[in-house]
């Protein structure tokens, strides 16, 4: 079976079209600046030249039958016709307590998709256009919505509702729920195979850190505790968001700045984390950078940003009473051996102990860098989001027949 993988943001889709029979990769792509002047088509096809083309994308529908048009073109096509593609997974940030695995789209699951925008506003809007886009373009053709949420859903009352008064729960559904939850199942599967260990036998702690980053703590497979919480913005410090603190800083902050609600989630969405304390980058390379060279305020952001981490860890081996196996993934996750090396060196009264050359290694594959005397597996996993969705977009589009 061919699935087609969708990931729509406001103003981009991220496409990645599978071969289910061996789980290849046949091409994959990037439409940016929908809705702007010159929209950008980027197409790569396996084994294939990768192709730019500029042209007028003014919403979604028109971006899919781009995408398509290319998957079938005769140079750089993949496909002799669209009708080839029998299924379309779709990534969709928010499922709420509705969704606790991924799903069949039905009208149903669309209009409870929409219930929940309210809680996602800048994920949940544009993943509905990618749905409705690709209906339109593949009338007939099966739908599946995979949820970031959804490996979250397992956690328990006492983990997933802050303190605060419970009606906001009731009415609102103000409670933790968790993102990157494909990511964190994909990876801590991926662990417990390389390791050779039943998954339920073993404490893990995912650190999923890109740009934005989440920690879970899982038990028995399943996750037991996440960083992030009703939003994105909650846990480590991240490319340009805070991360925890204090929510009275919130208030004092809009009191003494005059800012409105959208101006104080910009700043704590898009100005702060690495960018605000470095004063000039979000992105993990420039900070490693700085910190070579010795710049006061790359160093700073690198140590707080490490700090903030570590100390994350240590209250989810406090969580699991105990852990087994740390992994590290994401692009500071699976690239940045500085931070590996910075945040495991405090981690010694855990028995964490990383082999120096193991942690310099790139391989792209799943690998070990703790060395042969530590009490704990710490390993590098690349995550494969595309992948577990296009895997229960299978399941689910087989299940239902
Ligand atoms: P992601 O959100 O998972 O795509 O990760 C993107 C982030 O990974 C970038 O913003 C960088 O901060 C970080 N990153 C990518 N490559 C490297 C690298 N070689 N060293 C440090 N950080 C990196």
């Amino acid at each position: 079976m061919k699935v087609l993988v969708i990931n729509a943001g406001s103003s981009s889709l991220k496409y990645q079209l599978y071969d289910m029979n061996d789980e290849s990769v046949l091409a994959k792509g990037l439409v940016e600046r929908i809705g702007m002047d010159s929209s950008i088509l980027t197409h790569k096809p396996t084994g294939k030249e990768e192709v730019t083309e500029v042209s007028e994308i003014l919403e979604h529908t028109t971006a899919i039958r781009k995408v398509l048009d290319k998957l079938v073109d005769k140079e750089h096509g993949v496909l002799n016709s669209v009708d080839e593609i029998q299924a379309v997974g779709h990534r969709v940030v928010h499922g709420g307590e509705a969704f606790k695995s991924s799903a069949l789209v039905t009208p149903e699951a669309k209009a409870e998709i929409r219930r929940l925008f309210d809680l996602a506003p800048l994920h949940n809007p544009p993943a509905i256009s990618g749905i409705t886009a690709a209906e339109k373009n593949m009338p007939g053709v099966p739908q599946v919505v995979v949820f970031d949420t959804a490996f979250h859903q397992t956690m328990e009352e006492k983990v997933f509702l802050y303190p605060i008064p419970k009606v906001l729960y009731k009415k609102h559904h103000v409670r933790r729920y968790g993102m990157h939850g494909t990511s964190h199942y994909y990876v801590s599967r991926v662990a417990a195979e390389y390791l050779n260990r039943p998954l339920e036998d073993l404490k893990i702690i995912t650190c999923h850190i890109g740009n934005g980053g989440s920690l879970t703590a899982i038990k028995d497979g399943k996750s037991y505790d996440t960083s992030m919480g009703l939003t994105p913005l909650e846990g480590l410090m991240m490319g340009t968001r805070s991360g925890d603190l204090d929510p009275a800083v919130v208030t004092f902050v809009m009191n003494k700045e005059e800012l409105t609600i959208s101006e104080v989630n910009s700043m704590l969405n898009k100005h702060s984390g690495l960018l605000a304390i470095s004063g000039s980058s979000s992105d993990m390379r420039d900070i490693t950078d700085g910190l070579e060279a010795g710049e006061p305020n790359a160093t700073l952001a690198f140590e707080m940003y490490e700090y903030r981490l570590r100390k994350y860890i240590g209250s989810y081996a406090a969580a699991l009473n105990g852990v087994d196996v740390i992994v590290f993934t994401a692009g500071v996750g699976e690239n940045s051996a500085v931070v590996r090396e910075k945040v495991c060196e405090n981690l010694t009264y855990l028995g964490v102990e990383i082999d120096p050359e193991l942690n310099k290694i790139r391989s792209g594959e799943p690998r070990r860098i703790s060395s042969a005397n530590s009490k704990v597996e710490v390993l590098v996993v690349p995550t494969n989001e595309e992948l577990v969705i296009a895997r229960d977009t299978l399941r689910i589009v087989e299940e239902s027949k």
